[in-house]
């Protein structure tokens, strides 16, 4: 078009007219290419082959890559809350009889004893929702749908409720985070898993099974990636928060709070950050798609 332009410019009025023929034939040119270049791209692949660039760039997109959690679901409790409630609750439904070898005085435990807690790393219901709210965003980025049976320190839920919730949501996995205490003068550290047994919710189908294959992998991945004590696995039947719930289930006491080696490391955001990390992982790989 430029090349009309320049041959164009004699002063004669033939000339004046052909520029100005010019001039018309560019815009009518220019809006064609629009609109045809409009249309391909409106239309994808499919589209006008004046617009090339559009449908090549759509078949070489690479796909869409499919995270570990994607369509998973996974159920995370803090465990307690800054509200002790000594009413209780019976550690198992109504339609289940206490489980062998417990006293009749273990049928019952009260809602929300209050937990453990360190000189440093303060009371343990709030060491447990600072690592869950880091959890919970670690298996997001990993594609998992998260549900918080809490997520501030006020809200106060028994064993049973937290099972319900995470029996709501159909969890493929319900994480219950805690913190041990002792009083053994400073000794206990480590990491300490609990799974369920045979009894209430988890003795259909099965299911305990699950939660304890799921427990075990995930305890031994754990322990590994933190290098922390390994104080080992407890099959548990005395545990409303799992003898209520109908999903698989594990529970980690990330540390002894009393102990001041602990204690010390669970007060720091790091080491928190390094459990939740390490918790992801764990649960990627024992839940994760292969
Ligand atoms: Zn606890």
């Amino acid at each position: 078009m430029q090349q009309m332009h320049h041959s164009s410019s004699s002063p004669s009025t033939r000339a004046r007219v052909s520029r100005l023929l010019a001039v018309l034939l560019t815009g009518v040119f220019l809006c064609l290419t629009f609109c045809l270049a409009g249309c391909a791209s409106g239309s994808g692949e499919s589209g006008g082959s004046t617009d090339t660039s559009a449908s090549v760039s759509a078949a070489s997109l690479p796909e869409e890559p499919t995270l570990p959690g994607t369509g998973l679901t996974v159920c995370i409790d803090a465990g307690h809350s800054d509200t002790p409630n000594w009413k209780e609750e019976r550690i198992i439904p109504p339609d289940y009889d206490l489980p062998e070898g417990l006293p009749a005085s273990a049928e019952y435990a009260p809602i929300e004893p209050g937990g453990t807690s360190g000189n440093l790393s303060g009371p343990e219901y709030a060491v447990n929702l600072d690592v869950a709210l880091k959890l919970q965003k670690d298996l997001e980025a990993q594609g998992f749908t998260v549900v918080m049976c809490r997520t501030d320190n006020s809200t106060g839920l028994s064993s049973a409720d937290r099972a319900k919730i995470a029996n709501d949501c159909n969890a493929d996995l319900f994480i219950r985070l805690h913190c041990d205490g002792a009083s053994d003068g400073g000794v206990a550290n480590g990491f300490l898993t609990l799974v369920p047994t045979d009894v209430g919710y988890q003795s259909e189908n099965d299911l305990y099974e699950k939660s304890q294959d799921i427990g075990e992998q995930m305890h031994e991945s754990i322990v590994e990636q933190l290098g922390v004590n390994d104080r080992g696995i407890q099959y548990r039947k005395d545990m409303a928060g799992f003898n209520w719930c109908t999903q698989p289930s594990v529970l980690f006491e990330m540390g002894v709070m009393t102990t001041p080696s602990d204690d010390e490391k669970l007060a720091t955001d790091e080491y928190q950050e390094e459990l939740a990390s390490a918790i992801c992982q764990a649960t990627v790989e024992a839940i994760g798609a292969k």
